[in-house]
């Protein structure tokens, strides 16, 4: 692995349009390693002047990158994949650090960027209208047009995965993008950035501003000049995002959180059923908004099944995401926080804690892998999405009981059930209430499948040809071929 020293600059300015200039008040804050809380450098804190000069470089070259032509976009947009690919390492290597993931993981986010790229890339020249059979008195047709500036506010669990997911279909619709990336881990969105360069992305179709959500975050989405926003984040942040954006009535796609059910039947293979919950729990920390953090046991198999994912968590190994652990630290103090307020929590409304429990005692936000049994549903644990290592537990006793706890809940983001039963394995996957639903795994989406929410969980789809309905608005171009006036009247 590379030196820290030799992956990160003293200090950031914001990326507009191709230059790096400071922000207008010249102020910067700290990124820390969330391993060790020490600050790793300084980026610059974007205020809505800065994000007006941000838009106004996207507008600008809005007018040359929507008349790109599309396979040229689309070799550009392929080339940023080959570049991602090409710094792979090195972009892990940082995503690690300041964000706290273990390396592994920060690779396969970091392959999974690159794909993003490759994947959109040959959609560039693809984007096809239809022609709309009106009669002989009319040529009638449709074009798929970019909306324009594109914000993306991006979360800090999957920091420059989650660029590449929204700035991919961006550009190869021909928009292009103003990215905030979140306060708490900005260094991989500025990395990606200067790979956009490297790729011959013209100057301000990417742009980056660092910053806080108030006032960066909310200057952005609040812009007249911003024609569309894709956010990921909690709730209550999207509903803000939402209002602020109703104003200029500039359209949102969301994907908010999840408080994701996974139902284990005892007709599933047990082993793999408690390897699947544990990856889904524990990866990043259960910092991901499709973790499995609601599991449904079968009563006739609860105690093996608790028993086996004990086992796991016992098991695994945490430490410093740049030594390659099991499982790294929590990505902020903030994040820390809430994570021990709902184990207490969870204490509190008499959940009983099968393992973990505790932070670690070590400099950093490391929390134990923790699980709780004898969780009834209208626990704050069993509604409420943490984004921690913490595993809430329910037993049930037939299918009715499972399917109605499964679906009691606000959110609706994925879900997921285990058992051999074809027949029932389909029935659940038809009356899960989530935009996603794994049958016998977890994660089970790639970039070519839709990705969103259900429910509280969001708008719009995420991933996938269907994300590209985000960035492309529908112009119908009626072509009169008849004598002088038919007198068609609207309506009709
Ligand atoms: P959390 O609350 O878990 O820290 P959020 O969902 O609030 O995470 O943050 C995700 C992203 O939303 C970050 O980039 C953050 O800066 C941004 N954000 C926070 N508040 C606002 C806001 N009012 N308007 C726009 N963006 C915001």
């Amino acid at each position: 692995m590379q030196a820290p020293s030799e992956l990160i600059r003293d200090v950031y300015d914001l990326y507009i349009g191709g230059e790096w200039i400071p922000s207008t008040d010249d102020e910067r804050f700290p990124t820390v390693d969330p391993a060790t809380k020490e600050p790793l450098t300084k980026v610059a804190a974007a205020k809505a002047a800065d994000i007006d000069r941000a838009v106004e470089a996207a507008r600008e070259a809005f007018a040359i990158w929507r008349d790109t032509a599309p396979d040229e976009r689309g070799r550009i947009v392929h080339r940023i994949g080959q570049l991602v690919r090409k710094h792979r390492d090195g972009l892990a290597a940082l995503e690690s650090l300041d964000q706290g993931k273990p390396l592994s993981q920060a690779e396969s986010d970091m392959e999974g960027a690159a794909r993003y790229f490759e994947y959109y890339a040959g959609a560039a020249d693809k984007l096809e209208g239809t022609s709309v059979p009106v009669g002989p008195e009319q040529v009638d047709f449709t074009v798929r047009e970019p909306y324009g500036i594109s914000a993306q506010i991006i979360p800090w669990n999957f920091p420059g995965n989650l660029f590449a997911r929204g700035v991919a279909p961006a550009l190869v619709a021909g928009n292009t993008v103003v990215v905030k990336p979140a306060e708490e881990t900005p260094l991989s969105s500025l990395r990606l950035a200067e790979l956009c360069e490297e790729a011959g992305v013209p100057d301000g179709v990417v742009n980056v501003v660092t910053g806080f959500g108030d006032p960066a975050g909310k200057a952005l989405s609040s812009h007249p000049d911003v024609d569309t926003i894709t956010f990921t984040g909690s709730v209550s942040t999207g509903q803000t995002i939402m209002k602020q954006a109703a104003d200029n009535v500039t359209p949102v796609t969301l994907e908010l959180g999840g408080k994701n059910p996974a139902v284990v039947f005892p007709d599933a293979d047990l082993e793999e059923a408690a390897n699947w919950i544990s990856k889904a729990i524990f990866t990043n920390a259960g910092q991901v908004c499709s973790a499995a953090d609601r599991v449904l046991i079968h009563e006739d198999i609860h105690d093996d099944l608790v028993d086996r994912i004990v086992e796991q968590a016992v098991g695994y190994e945490i430490g410093s995401g740049s030594e390659n652990p099991d499982m790294g630290p929590l990505a902020s103090e903030k994040q820390f926080k809430k994570v021990i307020r709902y184990i207490d929590l969870g204490r509190e409304e008499g959940a009983t804690l099968a393992t973990g429990g505790n932070a670690l005692n070590r400099d950093g936000y490391f929390v134990e892998p923790t699980v709780f049994t004898d969780v009834e549903n209208d626990m704050r644990i069993a509604q409420e999405e943490i984004f921690g290592p913490v595993l809430t537990i329910i037993p049930f006793t037939d299918e009715a009981e499972a399917l109605e706890l499964a679906n009691d809940v606000e959110y609706g983001l994925v879900a997921g059930v285990f058992t051999s039963d074809v027949k029932r394995a389909h029935q659940f996957a038809r009356q899960l209430e989530a935009g996603n639903v794994y049958v016998n795994k977890w994660f089970g989406d790639t970039n070519q499948t839709p990705f969103g929410g259900y429910k509280a969980s969001g708008i719009g789809r995420e991933k996938g040809l269907e994300a590209l309905n985000s960035y492309l608005q529908t112009k119908n171009i009626a072509v009169n071929l008849a004598e002088g006036n038919s007198g068609d009247l609207p309506g009709t």
